[in-house]
Parts: C-alpha cells; structure tokens; sequence
C-alpha cells in the first residue's frame, strides 16, 4: 500500500506539552446545566486539555435521543468562555461541518458510523475544502484497516493536515469483555503505514462500561498512543446516551493520576 499523505504533528494544534494530550466531556451534551457542570469540574482537574460532546448522535435505533443539536454549538461556546477549553465536536454530514464551522468549533471528529461511509467521508472532506481545523478520523465500526485509512486520505485530500487517528475499538458479532474488541493490531498496523500520524485511543467506546478504563487506557500509552478521549459526565449513571461507560471528572483524574508513563520514567 502506498500512502503518501502531509500530516502536521500532533503538537502543531494540539494544547498539549509532554505526556497524553487527554480529551473529555459528555458522551451528549443534554442540557446547558449539565455541558457546564461537567465542563467546570472537568477544568478543576487540571488534566484535561480539550472538551467534547457529541450534538448530533449517531443512534443504532431510532426512536432514542439524537442529540440536542446546533444550541449544543451555544453551550459548548459558553463553556470554552469560562474553561478556556479547546471545543470539539462530531460531524456526519456537510451541515454539520457548516454549523461546526460558524460555531468556531476548534477541533472536528468523524464518528465510526461515518468512517465506514466514503460518501459521507468526502462529503465532509468536500465541506472542509479550503478550511484550516483540525479533524479526528474514528476507525470504522468493522475492522477494516483500509476503510479507515481512505477516510484519512480523503480529509487529508481536502487539504486538513492536522489530522488524527482515534482507535475505538471494532463491533464484533461474539460477545466479550468489550463493546468494541480493541483489535489492537489494526492501530499498529496503522503506526506502522503512517508513522507521523498522531493515534489517540478512545477506551469509553472500546470498554462500554466504566471499570475496564484505566486498563485500555494504560495499554495504549503503554502502545505509544498520544492522546485519549475519554466520557465525563457530571451524574454518569443518568446519562441519556452510553451511561454505562461514562466517569465522573473525579474518577477520570483519578484515573490519570494512575497512568503509569514509562517514556517520561526512563
Ligand atoms: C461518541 O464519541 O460519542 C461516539 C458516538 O463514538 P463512536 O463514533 O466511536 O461510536
Ligand atoms: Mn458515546
């Protein structure tokens, strides 16, 4: 495979210095009330870099909450002026890159039910032409290395340099541990083609339950994954979307202040 794609480091655009760039904040942003308790408490600890929420959910069944929408693009605005916090959002449709857009969103990501569609990839990289943001590509749902690096093509294609991978694990038809199997390989395999783009590890979506965090997430800094994005939630446990796997901003310092950082021991 020959890949040739023009990819900034990871500290081009990242607010990150030494150690995992860490990514954070609801799985949803739900109310206003909720985006800025978490946001705020998330800032508290002192470790964490960037501020998520998902506004446009990509639900398996409809029927369920889709996300609030464009006012989430409000909120996210009020808690990046009180925090100081970077905002990123997903994005699936050329819409939501304008919105993302006039919201000055600062970092993009694309979601794994996306990554899966090249049409919806370059209808995305078709909208970002011209525009200098950052974009996270998500793998695939299905473990297909390929698909994931044509997403990365396509957005680079469109002129993005400051551009990452995020590892979120593979649906898988056997039952485990895991809502999504790592497949570790697939990240490796991906290092190993692209040297000089940054990977990140989202272990909220590999793990789909709390406990099992700190392990994925210590296995991919142990992998020299840069950065993780990891769900906070202010009440996990009544969360309208994967309450299951999301942590308080306490647990999630604790969590970090567990990480063991075998580049910066030696
Ligand atoms: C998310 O980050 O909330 C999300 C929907 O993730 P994924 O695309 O990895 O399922
Ligand atoms: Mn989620």
């Amino acid at each position: 495979m020959k890949l040739n794609l023009n990819i900034e480091p990871l500290s081009n655009w990242a607010p990150v210095s030494n150690g995992p760039l860490i990514i954070s904040g609801p799985c949803s942003a739900e109310t206003e009330e909720q985006l800025l308790a978490t946001a705020r408490l998330l800032k508290q600890t002192g470790k964490v870099h960037v501020l998520r929420a998902g506004i446009w959910k990509p639900r398996t069944r409809p029927g369920e909450f889709e996300g609030i929408g464009a006012v989430g693009l409000e909120w996210l605005n009020k808690a990046k002026a009180e925090t100081g916090f970077p905002i990123a959002v997903e994005v699936a449709n050329a819409k939501h890159v304008e919105e993302a857009l006039a919201a000055k969103v600062d970092i993009l990501w694309i979601g794994a039910r996306s990554t899966v569609n090249p049409f919806t990839v370059q209808e995305i990289a078709d909208a970002l032409k011209g525009v200098d943001i950052p974009v996270m590509v998500k793998n695939p749902i299905n473990p297909d290395l390929s698909l994931w690096i044509g997403a990365l093509e396509r957005i680079n294609g469109a002129g993005i340099t400051k551009i990452a991978a995020i590892h979120r694990g593979f649906s898988s038809f056997e039952k485990t541990a895991f809502r999504n199997e790592p497949m570790w390989d697939l990240a490796i395999n991906l290092k190993t083609l692209l040297p000089e783009l940054p990977i990140l590890n989202d272990p909220s979506h590999i793990c789909g339950s709390r406990e099992l965090i700190p392990f994925i997430s210590q296995k991919a800094l142990d992998l020299d994954m840069q950065g993780l994005m990891i769900e906070a939630h202010i009440d996990p446990t009544v969360a309208w979307t994967d309450a299951k796997q999301q942590v308080t901003p306490a647990a999630l310092s604790e969590i970090i202040d567990g990480f063991i950082l075998r580049k910066a021991e030696s």
